[in-house]
């Protein structure tokens, strides 16, 4: 483990918190029922939807802009709780280890992406020379 992955804001249990507390939200309104992975993979993608749409057609420099906005500021931040609430109910109902799943992604990425190759490209793994 690198030093830069020792400095995360958020730890395993902040997590399972949260989890903790979406999950009591979902049951007091019976919503589980409703709540399998194919259906909560659909709405993480529409609630994705709703976050890029408040920068649908706006260059780089307009996007930085549109969050200069308290009032639009706030409903993007909206958006991104909304995806991310639905992202930790799929983790709970599909049983997988956020943190440990990150991770282990970052060690497939960090492998993918060496420095050397990979600074200050945006290219794909696959196209890296
Ligand atoms: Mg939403």
């Amino acid at each position: 483990m690198t030093d830069k992955h020792s400095e995360q804001r958020f730890s395993g249990s902040d997590i399972q918190d949260l989890q903790f507390e979406i999950q009591q939200f979902t049951a007091a309104r019976d919503w589980k029922q409703f709540h399998d992975p194919k259906n909560l993979a659909m709405a993480i993608a529409v609630e994705v939807g709703e976050l890029m749409e408040h920068f649908r057609w706006s260059s780089t420099d307009q996007s930085r802009g549109i969050l200069q906005d308290p009032a639009t500021r706030e409903a993007v931040e909206h958006e991104l709780a909304d995806v991310m609430i639905l992202l930790l109910e799929f983790a709970t109902e599909t049983g997988i280890d956020v943190p440990a799943a990150i991770r282990r992604k970052l060690a497939i990425n960090e492998a993918r992406y060496p420095v050397d190759k990979a600074r200050g490209s945006a290219l794909k793994y696959d196209r890296l020379v």
